[in-house]
């Protein structure tokens, strides 16, 4: 039977493309790009037109675009490059209570260095509530770290006025914007985010690479020290096949971001109405209206059933789908995020999460709406 994967939330199939434009970089063109020799000018230029695809595909300058290993990097140097860099002017920093750990565990590791941190709560589909926020602004907050779209539930928030607000009051704001480059469409100077989070899977690029878009004024320090690379921000060699990977991905996403949208689309909304009018006991968990939701997330709550045991039976099926965050599951604990928007401990377990790409089909929708009614 063939697989069935709804976990694109968790890891993304790179598009062959992206490979075929790995290779050469994996087999020949292994220079070091900041050698001034011939084998690093390739590899160089290669790495500077990955940064301008994707400084192309959220409409910002490819100067304010670094490279990292991975979205939980970006987030780390985000915060800590932030914390450190503007510590003299105040050590509060805000985020908010759904944020993916690689965000949440950096907040709690700077408190452990003496910042003071303070969450929004969300509301129960999610979203922060503007007022709260303003109400945990103080004189010595420096920096606003909010996500953009929710890995787990999918609800975007609105990045723009979050923006505003802390503009008004001379605060920094860092979004991460891990589950929503390449799946909704992102305009960097619209939304007007002092540092965004970019990864690579939901564009369908590599593992080993992801990118920090950071606006030209704004100060940060290094995670790690070295060499010159990325202008001493992000020091190391260059990971140049997964650098031109994302590139190529990039590229890709922004020629079918709009049908891509459109697919991902009907496939939540076929999986939203096959199974509430099929189960109408099981509850749809994050925003109610589709348009404020990711178009590739569906989490559902099952009433009274952990969806660890769900998970199981569908993979007897040859069906993959995730139990809220991998993180969570791997613990065996109620997923944050839920216990966020309100659930119990308990009820909290029983949420099942379908991530769908660009490789599902309507036919695997209905599939799993069929094996759902036959175990539920
Ligand atoms: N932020 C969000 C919203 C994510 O979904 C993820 C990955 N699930 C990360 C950060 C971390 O990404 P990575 O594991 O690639 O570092």
């Amino acid at each position: 039977m063939k697989r069935i994967y709804f976990a694109n939330a968790l890891s993304t199939q790179p598009l062959p493309e992206v490979i075929d434009a790995m290779l050469p970089y994996l087999r020949d063109n292994f220079g070091n790009p900041i050698s001034r020799y011939f084998s690093g000018q390739i590899p160089k230029k290669a790495i500077e037109e990955a940064r301008t695809s994707l400084a192309s595909l959220i409409n910002g300058e490819s100067e304010d675009i670094i490279f990292t290993s991975c979205a939980t990097e970006s987030n780390n140097l985000a915060l800590f490059g932030i914390a450190k860099a503007y510590s003299r002017k105040g050590k509060h920093i805000i985020i908010s209570a759904i944020e993916h750990l690689s965000v949440y565990s950096a907040a709690k590791a700077l408190k452990k260095e003496g910042y003071d941190i303070s969450i929004v709560p969300v509301d129960k589909e999610g979203f922060i509530n503007e007022e709260e926020l303003m109400n945990l602004i103080r004189d010595d907050t420096i920096l606003i770290s909010i996500m953009h779209g929710n890995n787990e539930i999918g609800t975007i928030q609105n990045i723009k006025r979050i923006a505003e607000i802390a503009h008004q009051n001379d605060i920094i704001f860092h979004s991460d914007g891990s589950a929503c480059c390449g799946i909704i469409p992102i305009n960097i100077r619209d939304l007007d985010v002092d540092l965004y989070t970019i990864s690579s899977q939901s564009l369908y690029g590599p593992k080993g690479v992801s990118a920090l878009y950071i606006k030209p004024y704004i100060r940060i320090y290094p995670l790690m020290f070295g060499e010159t690379q990325e202008s001493g921000r992000r020091p190391g060699h260059y990971n140049v096949p997964a650098i031109v990977g994302m590139g190529k991905a990039a590229e890709l996403a922004k020629e079918q971001l709009i049908t891509r949208k459109i697919h991902l689309e009907s496939l939540k909304e076929r999986m939203i109405n096959g199974l509430l009018t099929a189960l109408p006991r099981l509850e749809l968990v994050g925003a109610k209206d589709n348009k404020k939701g990711l178009p590739n997330i569906a989490s559902f709550l099952l009433d009274g059933i952990e969806a660890e045991a769900i998970l199981i039976k569908l993979s007897d099926k040859n069906i993959e789908a995730a139990s809220s965050s991998i993180c969570s599951a791997f613990a065996h604990k109620a997923s944050h995020v839920l216990l966020a928007l309100g659930y119990d401990e308990f009820r909290a377990q029983c949420c099942l999460q379908f991530s769908f790409s660009i490789y599902n089909t309507l036919e695997e929708v209905n599939i799993v709406i069929e094996e759902l009614k036959k175990i539920l």
